[in-house]
């Protein structure tokens, strides 16, 4: 097991904007975590992973992050403390889980953030149709990179016609661990 204890665990609400109905926590911990964040980084799609500084950026549904540094956890954007609370034991559980599996697992050191809107687009159909329900393909490329959309959302990428765009855009995706934001 990689983290077994954590020394001490603060919920809190943001000083910047106390009129927030949300709550960051910072969790401190006894064990050297970094290890594992090629591993983690691999299996939850990280949004960012700078590996000199060992910081990991997990992007989470509905405004949560999770930042993991060396020797602690913080929690963006919980609804309450009960929610703090299940995120916490969730990224514990995934920490203790992926490492136990790492032997199996291709650690992996790029990440989300390095994806690029251009690139995604110009592997779109470009028909600015809106079936995706977005008004251009533009701004259906904006969100496919946030993980806010699926490549099934754009019907008219599926027609045979496009099928070497979507094998390249797939690609593309899975370079850099894309996943949408629901798996989470
Ligand atoms: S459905 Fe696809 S082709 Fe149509 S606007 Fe959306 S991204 Fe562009």
């Amino acid at each position: 097991m990689l983290l077994e204890k954590v020394k001490n665990y603060e919920i809190f609400r943001p000083k910047c904007d106390s009129s927030k109905e949300v709550l960051h926590s910072i969790a401190t911990l006894e064990e050297d975590i970094s290890p594992v964040f090629p591993y983690l980084n691999a299996e939850l799609g990280g949004w960012d992973y700078n590996q000199s500084n060992q910081v990991l950026l997990l992007k989470l549904s509905e405004g949560k992050w999770i930042t993991l540094h060396p020797r602690e956890i913080a929690i963006r954007g919980a609804r309450d403390m009960e929610e703090s609370q299940a995120l916490l034991e969730w990224i514990k559980g995934q920490i203790n889980d992926i490492w136990e599996r790492r032997d199996q697992i291709q650690p992996r050191y790029t990440s989300q953030a390095g994806l690029k809107v251009m690139e995604i687009l110009k592997l779109l159909p470009l028909t600015n149709c809106k079936a995706c329900g977005y008004a251009t393909c533009m701004a259906y490329a904006a969100a496919l990179r946030e993980g806010e959309t699926r490549l099934e959302d754009c019907p008219p990428l599926w027609e045979e016609k496009y099928r070497e765009k979507r094998e390249k855009l797939q690609a593309y995706l899975n370079e850099y661990g894309w996943r949408p934001l629901d798996e989470f």
